[in-house]
């Protein structure tokens, strides 16, 4: 449930030129009251940038920044009053936690007693009871993460940014810190907007996940959306391994599309491109079989090679042609004939693969 304070956010058009570099072109983005949207794309995509802009620390070269249907394109950062968590905590070293917790709202004039109150709240919201007397110093990664996001909502901001506030920690911190946010934003309910590269963090994090490349807005939606749903081979593949088959006689009807796979015919989805020239089936929504199965979309391949992960194997593989594919089987449901050089084939539902 988002909170009443809780903002809007949308971005119109921006453009943000440095020099003669177009860091953001045209990029249009509506951002939920109360939604968690995480910014993902490779590095130099412009996340940081975009983000910036939204915070007010940058203008936007063209193009308009609205907060709840009112133009706040020129309205400086502390105007704005958004919570902001960065990638070095940037906490006051000198101070105690709750004294980082407290600058805030003695910025902001709040009354001693509403202070103190707000202080213990946040400190017990952020599991740090107990460790409000220490210095920064005295913490570790995790917790000094936890007083910069403490900090960061002390004042319920409207909007919550956060730009790779995990990148420096190590993988199981990582993984508890980002459940620690999904919570935090379940309570508040807040509007949250984090930047990531990690394409899983943003899979689990967000309830839209906006993808950049080169300056450009190449897809936001659902999580499940844009993985199972990609618009474009860029957001295809930054999102997971995907096998991509080179598609001829091309057609399509009424969403459905279909055409050949060295020589033979193959039926998927497709979206408002239309049949085009390729086709993209997940790993994980290639079935194995050791001989042809009925009905369509299966291709004969040769295993190359295995891995064995774990609860997974992945398998590799080629076709007669020499294209490339990679199967994700349980590994626990591996027939013991696989092997390197193994002739099987691999087959999928037509609602699972789609052309691109
Ligand atoms: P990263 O994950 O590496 O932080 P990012 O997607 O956040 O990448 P940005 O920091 O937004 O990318 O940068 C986008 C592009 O704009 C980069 O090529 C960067 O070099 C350029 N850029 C960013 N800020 C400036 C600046 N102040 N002056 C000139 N170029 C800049």
């Amino acid at each position: 449930m988002p909170t009443p304070q809780a903002a809007e956010l949308t971005a119109r058009s921006i453009r943000k030129e440095f020099g003669e570099f177009v860091a953001l072109d045209d990029v249009s983005l509506t951002i939920g009251r109360g939604a968690f949207v995480t910014l993902l794309g490779p590095s130099g995509s412009g996340k940081t940038t975009f983000l910036m802009v939204l915070a007010g620390f940058l203008p936007p070269t063209a193009g308009e920044v609205h907060q709840d249907g009112r133009d706040i394109t020129a309205l400086p950062p502390e105007a704005r009053g958004f919570g902001m968590v960065f990638q070095g905590y940037a906490l006051f070293p000198h101070m105690t936690v709750a004294e980082n917790i407290a600058f805030p709202l003695k910025v902001s004039r709040r009354s001693g007693a509403e202070i103190r109150r707000r202080v213990a709240e946040m400190i017990e919201m952020v599991g740090l009871s107990g460790h409000g007397h220490k210095r920064p110093a005295a913490l570790s990664g995790g917790q000094q993460q936890r007083v910069a996001l403490a900090r960061a909502l002390a004042c319920e901001p409207a909007v919550l940014l956060l730009d790779e506030p995990f990148s420096a920690l190590d993988k199981n911190l990582r993984g508890q810190m980002q459940d620690e946010v999904r919570r935090l934003h379940r309570e508040i309910g807040t509007t949250f907007v984090f930047v990531t590269h990690d394409q899983s963090e943003a899979l689990a994090l967000s309830s839209t996940v906006a993808i950049f490349d080169h300056g450009r807005l190449q897809q936001a939606g659902g999580p499940q959306e844009v993985y199972e749903r990609p618009a474009n081979r860029f957001v295809a593949e930054f999102l997971g391994d995907i096998n991509i088959l080179p598609i001829s006689g091309a057609e399509a009807q009424g969403g459905v599309g279909h055409g050949r796979f060295e020589g033979r015919a193959i039926r998927a989805s497709c979206g408002a491109a239309g049949a085009t020239a390729a086709l993209a089936v997940r790993p994980e929504h290639m079935r194995l079989e050791l001989g042809e199965p009925a009905g369509g979309n299966a291709i004969p391949l040769s295993v190359t090679d295995l891995t064995y992960m774990g609860a997974e194997t992945r398998l590799h593989l080629v076709s007669g042609g020499g294209t490339p594919v990679i199967l994700s089987v349980p590994t626990a449901a591996m027939p013991a004939a696989v092997t390197p050089g193994a002739a099987v084939w691999a087959a999928w539902a037509e609602d699972r693969g789609f052309f691109l």
